[in-house]
């Protein structure tokens, strides 16, 4: 009877059973979820049914017999390291069923009741460990828990910890099917009703294992989650983990492949090879080509001043001859510290004429940063023009020459050859060493050839042909590789480059009246930026100069595709040209390119990057270095001709980012890249974020490590992390949570202070919250979700004296967020960047008929100050003709730096 059963049951120790499951599941991360959201109403479940040859069945139950497990184990195996290749995790749970008939209870087996229970199967997984020793451990570890099958699953998801632990079911039916139930029990008869599907319905897939001469496999799975290609899809690749159990169980569970013939050719392409022997070339090579055939054209334009070809060269070559004089060449590196101008660019070409790489440093950047980079890169000497030098640490050893220098004039004017160089100069020289965040709290350089850079333009000429018509924009710091594609994209085509000051690339409106000017045709922006610039476009729609773009690059970051619905509104002809490329400092600049459309963008479709470049091959990879099939998520790897050499004398840190690659050629390497992604089937790359902490704020690329360590290093900080959140959607920052050290009481805007001292400007968090501890998740992790949002408090302070001060204050208030704002609180101390900035400086044309520059908000970011300012403000736009304006005037250094100590974020 029955009641029986139930005796038993009361019998149990309940908190041992618990005890059990708790220790079975502890550590688990998350729930394992394969279905692409949750179901929501319920809907009848579809099968896809496929069985095992009568060689493979009685092969698989011979390899079970052999290592002395079921073959229910040997199934469980298998489904678990599937689960994990396709949802990219080490560490799955999936539900299993078991008969529930304690063995111990006499005539159990003959009992008539409900008594299956649905347990929770939990599987760690090793690329490294062999197949069998996973089967025995997976065994093992059922075994242990023999005892504690009969807690409910709703008890075992609670002590778990998650409401939810799986969304998929294996069923391995081992009860008598019907011929044998006949024979067994006369006058009762067992039958399958039809459709029931083994009671697996209301998992998104469940997985019903009948055996017999051969295994049946029948999935069930629901049509509003899964599609039945992609269902036939999992019941192939869980028959090739079955084979690979019966041909070779020492084989390690990483090697086990997934994929066919076909399938695997697909996602493993070649590389143009041939691309890569043809960079015979190096940059001042093709320049001076281009000088000679176009020596008058114009190359560089900053406001008024415009340079040609040949005068550009002129210059560059004196500068690079007294280089030369100085005993620089091939592989040596040296340093810039140049306002960004047409002595930059001059500066830039001198180098790589000379033969040695340039390392960009931002002036604005603190000095201890500075020093570090100088001392890590060992430059031979330092190259810097009017007051920047005072960015150059106090105490370097470094040899400084200034562009004031008077043996520039003197220096000869002529192509320096290989013969004048302290070496031969070849296309595997350095050209640049850029420095990028590093996680353990350094930044490390990447050290990139002439070659790569070539080959750049090589290889995507064929989308873009730039030209001799094409007129450009330097818009990004030369201390970010966007700027070598800008650069080198005008001036070896024999285009026309616009150096944008500082001050415009900050004001999207009077960029917009750049590009208009100037008739840039070919655009590069981050996303960010050019969310902006659309909304200085829709700000003002009308008395606009026509634009001559032709194409504009997006790249950087994750590009958002439905925010350029408003954008194709206004352009429906698809033009420009939108193109969003793919790219890291470590592959030299771009590593895929995808055309973007106006159907792609109403279509809702994901970030996509499109295709990689003809001479790189992009790998989406598992954890195992195996290629993952189409449409499960991986890590994305880069091989072929754009790798950097590696990171600056960090050996280590460089065999662990560029690794051998097991697709190529002897010796190839691939970049593993830390980006998440995953093939369509189409073809093409979707993004899809990050696998590891960095973020990118507008473009800029952050490692929370480093600003971590930085807070840190401070006296008053026992603990700190560092997350960048979205508390207001399209405006990411960084915020950073610390403790304090026992006896100390440290303060928000001093621990931003100490950061800005020791990391650059917008790698400071916009705002430090102190907190009793950090929250921590039940394993002890850090708890991202349970970090607070920072508040903004107003400092309270004056109130309006105006009725302009009180609208001000009023839009102060509602840009920064904030319930109140007093008339001495400051638009940068209270979380305003220059995306707010730009944005209140509409606000204010709108409400008070006046047109603000985002300098003076800089300049005067209280609303006492800017009140002050507002009587000399011109009034706004639109009742104004051109004029010109003394605020494109470039900054002086000192307004540089009273510019950055008021709290600028921006983007590259
Ligand atoms: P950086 O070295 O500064 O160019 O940063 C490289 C990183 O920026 C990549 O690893 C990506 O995380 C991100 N990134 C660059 N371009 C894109 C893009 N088009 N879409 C999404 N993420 C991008
Ligand atoms: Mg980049």
């Amino acid at each position: 009877p029955f009641r029986d059963y139930l005796d038993w049951l009361r019998r149990q120790d309940g908190p041992a059973a618990e005890a059990a499951w708790r220790e079975a599941l502890q550590g688990l991360e998350e729930p394992t979820r394969l279905a692409p959201r949750r179901p929501t109403a319920a809907t009848m479940p579809e099968t896809v049914s496929v069985a095992l040859t009568t060689e493979q069945t009685s092969a698989l139950t011979r390899q079970a017999r052999r290592l002395g497990l079921t073959v229910n184990t040997l199934v469980q195996g298998a489904w678990g390291i599937l689960l994990g290749r396709l949802t990219g995790r080490d560490d799955v749970v999936f539900g299993v069923t078991v008969s529930g008939r304690p063995a111990e209870l006499p005539g159990i087996e003959a009992m008539v009741g409900l008594l299956i229970n649905t347990l929770p199967l939990r599987l760690r997984l090793r690329p490294a460990e062999p197949l069998q020793a996973l089967l025995v451990r997976l065994q093992d570890e059922q075994s242990r828990l023999l005892a504690h099958q009969h807690l409910g699953l709703t008890r075992i998801q609670q002590v778990a910890g998650f409401p939810d632990l799986f969304d998929t079911l294996l069923v391995f039916e081992n009860y008598p099917t019907a011929a044998a139930g006949e024979r067994a029990i006369s006058g009762l008869s067992v039958a399958q009703a039809e459709g029931f599907g083994g009671d697996v319905s209301h998992y998104p897939l469940g997985l019903l294992v009948l055996p017999g001469e051969q295994i049946q496999l029948r999935f069930g799975f629901r049509p509003d989650l899964f599609e039945r290609e992609a269902v036939e899809a999992i019941a192939t690749r869980l028959q090739r983990v079955l084979d690979a159990i019966i041909s070779d169980p020492t084989r390690a569970v990483g090697t086990i492949d997934l994929l066919g013939v076909e399938e695997r050719a697909r996602l493993l392409p070649g590389w143009n090879a041939a691309g890569q022997a043809v960079s015979v070339e190096t940059v001042p090579d093709l320049f001076e080509a281009q000088v000679r055939r176009t020596p008058d054209a114009v190359a560089l334009v900053l406001g008024a001043e415009s340079v040609s070809y040949a005068e550009l060269n002129r210059r560059a070559n004196r500068l690079a001859h007294v280089l030369i004089s100085r005993g620089v060449g091939p592989e040596d590196i040296v340093a810039l510290a140049v306002p960004r101008s047409v002595s930059m660019v001059v500066s830039v070409l001198a180098v790589l004429k000379a033969g040695a790489a340039y390392l960009p440093l931002d002036p604005e950047y603190p000095p201890e940063r500075l020093g570090y980079m100088l001392e890590d890169a060992g430059p031979r000497c330092i190259i810097t023009t009017g007051t920047a030098v005072s960015a150059i640490p106090a105490g370097s050893p470094v040899p400084v020459l200034r562009l004031e220098d008077p043996v520039l004039s003197a220096a000869p004017e002529h192509d320096p050859g290989d013969g004048e160089r302290t070496a031969r100069l070849r296309p595997g020289h350095p050209a640049y060493v850029i420095y990028t965040s590093g996680s353990t709290g350094r930044p490390k350089g990447v050290l990139v050839p002439h070659r790569n850079v070539v080959r750049l333009f090589d290889a995507t000429d064929h989308w873009f042909s730039p030209g001799a018509d094409d007129v450009w924009t330097l818009f990004h710091s030369y201390a970010f590789d966007f700027s070598v594609w800008e650069i080198w994209g005008a001036l070896l085509r024999g285009g026309r480059l616009v150096v944008v000051p500082f001050a415009v690339s900050r004001s999207p409106v009077e960029f917009r009246d750049l590009l208009a000017r100037e008739k840039v045709t070919v655009l590069n922006q981050t996303p960010s930026a050019f969310y902006q610039l659309m909304q200085a476009e829709s700000d003002e729609p009308t008395s606009r100069q026509a634009l001559s773009l032709r194409c504009i690059v997006f790249g950087g970051e994750a590009l958002d595709l439905e925010r350029l619905a408003p954008w194709y509104r206004r352009h429906p002809d698809d033009a420009p040209i939108l193109v969003n490329m793919y790219g890291i400092t470590e592959t030299t600049v771009h590593v895929t390119h995808r055309r973007l459309s106006q159907s792609l963008v109403a279509g809702g479709a994901g970030s996509l990057i499109g295709e990689p470049i003809p001479d790189l091959a992009v790998y989406v990879l598992d954890g195992g270095l195996q290629p993952v099939p189409v449409g499960v998520s991986g890590e994305l790897y880069v091989a072929g001709a754009g790798l950097a050499r590696g990171y600056l004398n960090r050996p280590g840190l460089t065999s662990e980012r560029f690794v051998a690659c097991p697709f190529g050629g002897p010796g190839e390497r691939m970049y593993r890249t830390g980006d998440v992604a995953r093939w369509r089937p189409d073809g093409e790359l979707e993004y899809q974020g990050r696998a590891d902490e960095q973020v990118k704020i507008r473009g800029f690329r952050i490692e929370p490590g480093e600003i971590e360590a930085a807070l840190g290093s401070h006296p008053a900080v026992a603990h700190a992390a560092v997350i960048a959140r979205e508390d207001h959607p399209g405006q990411k920052q960084l915020v950073g949570y610390v403790v304090a050290a026992s006896g100390t009481s440290p303060d928000g805007a001093d621990l931003r202070r100490h950061v800005g001292q020791r990391l650059p400007e917008h790698m400071v968090p916009s705002a430090v919250v102190v907190l009793e501890a950090l929250p921590l998740t039940p394993n002890g992790k850090l708890d991202r979700k349970a970090l607070p949002a920072p508040e903004r408090v107003s400092a309270g302070g004056r109130v309006a004296r105006t009725a302009q001060e009180e609208i001000l204050c009023g839009l102060f208030a509602e840009v920064l967020g904030l319930e109140r704002v007093g008339i001495d609180d400051g638009f940068f101390d209270h979380g305003g960047h220059s995306l707010l900035a730009t944005h209140l400086i509409g606000r204010i044309r709108s409400s008070l008929g006046v047109e603000v520059t985002i300098r003076s908000l800089f300049e005067a970011p209280t609303v006492s100050g800017l009140a002050e300012r507002l009587g000399t403000a011109r009034p706004g736009r639109a009742g104004l003709a051109r004029q010109v304006r003394p605020e494109r005037l470039p900054l002086s250094y000192a307004q540089q730096r009273l510019w950055f100590l008021f709290r600028l974020e921006e983007g590259p």
